[in-house]
């Protein structure tokens, strides 16, 4: 859907998050949405049902202004509907938005709707541990053939790109968790348009998006989120978001989605469209929070390395940064001395930042992700990728950034 205007001026999207895809007749004058828990909807008449059907189901396609009738929550319901519309302003290029009940069922469902027996899947490394076990334990085992590149190897991405064949679908995660090397977004897409089977080129934006990070401008045909993070913020919810510039690959998803039954539920919709107008907020202070205190870190004498964008030194990250990142974001992980033993003994010691999993919530976590997220990586995956022992990967949450890093600095002189 394009963006309205009021008059002839464009209204920007801090502005149509709040304001568009909302009717409040339609919820008793709610200057909110209102929660909409039926699992069935009543149909105004048996012909209004035949026709709510009949599109459902693909058999015709709606008029432009038709009003279709709902029908059972698992194929549609308000909350999901409103979510969907105020989420695509947020994700320049995007027109269309499904959501789901969690970042997991959005890349299964995109998995499920674009891959065949047969086909190839061209994916970096290291990537979330639950893609990489989908991957693994799902999506080979299903007959796809994966081939994965590590990332920050452009060259190595594009011939395995341009040796693939029934390429159907080039997955990047880009910042890389947890190292965060980048992938090059626009020269992948590029490579992909010069394959004959003109795969599509899906980015999960989780770390950098949908505030610092714009794939669909870059050429990506699908962007996909853990809502579970920075969308939603507060570490208290899961949900998945797929947006895509034609709307095409959306109904395709949604189809699925439907047989799956894993559309996000209205009360979650309801929660993670309240958070929408306030990512940008959150995200732009834990960036400078996070910026503020890995530029220190990294002078601190038990710390080896910090991996964090605005502290790259390699030409090409630096030039991978600049052309695709408005702003660091707010992840970094560090690699500590004395390795494994360095490493758990300053996740003992941290008294603010708690030793959690998961990411982009207001307070701020650290882990180990050699034992835990990327435990399921091979020895061989995790080498190649720089998952080391003495790895500390750290989301950064809004609290006073001085707090923070006193904290950090009290817990490495521990270890
Ligand atoms: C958390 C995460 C996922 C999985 O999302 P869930 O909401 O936990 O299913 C996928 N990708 C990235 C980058 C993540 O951080």
């Amino acid at each position: 859907m394009p963006y309205r205007t009021v008059g002839s001026h464009l209204l920007r999207p801090p502005t149509e998050v709040l304001t568009r895809g909302y009717d409040p007749a339609l919820s008793v004058g709610s200057a909110r949405p209102a929660v909409f828990r039926s699992s069935t909807y009543v149909f105004s008449t048996p012909e209004a049902a035949e026709r709510a059907f009949a599109v459902a189901l693909g058999k015709v396609r709606p008029e432009p202004a038709e009003n279709v009738e709902l029908i059972y929550s698992r194929l549609n319901h308000p909350n999901a509907e409103i979510l969907e519309n105020q989420i695509v302003p947020l994700e320049p290029g995007a027109r269309e938005a499904a959501v789901f009940n969690s970042g997991m069922a959005a890349i299964m469902t995109a998995f499920l709707s674009f891959l065949r027996h047969g086909d190839t899947l061209v994916y970096t490394l290291p990537a979330y541990g639950g893609t990489i076990h989908l991957i693994h334990d799902f999506i080979e085992p299903l007959g796809m053939r994966a081939v994965g590149v590590p990332a920050g190897q452009g060259a190595a991405l594009d011939e395995a790109i341009r040796k693939a064949r029934n390429l159907r679908v080039v997955f990047i995660e880009t910042p890389a968790n947890p190292t965060m090397v980048m992938t090059d977004i626009a020269r992948a897409a590029g490579v992909a348009a010069e394959h004959p089977d003109r795969p599509l080129l899906l980015v999960d934006n989780t770390f950098l998006g949908p505030a610092f990070q714009h794939p669909l401008l870059l050429g990506a045909d699908l962007v996909l989120y853990s809502a579970t993070k920075y969308l939603s913020g507060f570490s208290d919810m899961l949900a998945g978001v797929a947006l895509a510039k034609d709307p095409a690959l959306i109904e395709k998803l949604l189809a699925h989605r439907i047989m799956f039954g894993n559309i996000l539920q209205p009360d979650e919709c309801w929660m993670l469209d309240g958070r929408l107008p306030t990512v940008s907020l959150r995200m732009n202070r834990q960036s400078k929070n996070a910026q503020r205190i890995a530029e220190r870190l990294v002078e601190h004498p038990k710390v080896v390395k910090v991996h964090y964008p605005t502290l790259f030194d390699d030409a090409d990250q630096i030039k991978i940064r600049l052309a695709q990142c408005a702003f660091p974001g707010a992840m970094f992980s560090m690699e500590l001395k004395g390795g494994r033993q360095g490493a758990f003994s300053f996740l003992r010691g941290l008294k603010v930042a708690h030793n959690a999993v998961s990411l982009g919530g207001v307070e701020t976590l650290a882990c180990h992700p050699r034992t835990t997220t990327h435990s399921g990586m091979s020895e061989e995956e995790l080498e190649l990728c720089g998952v080391t022992d003495a790895l500390v990967r750290v989301s950064v949450g809004i609290e006073d950034w001085r707090d923070l890093l006193a904290d950090f600095e009290q817990a490495l002189e521990a270890a």
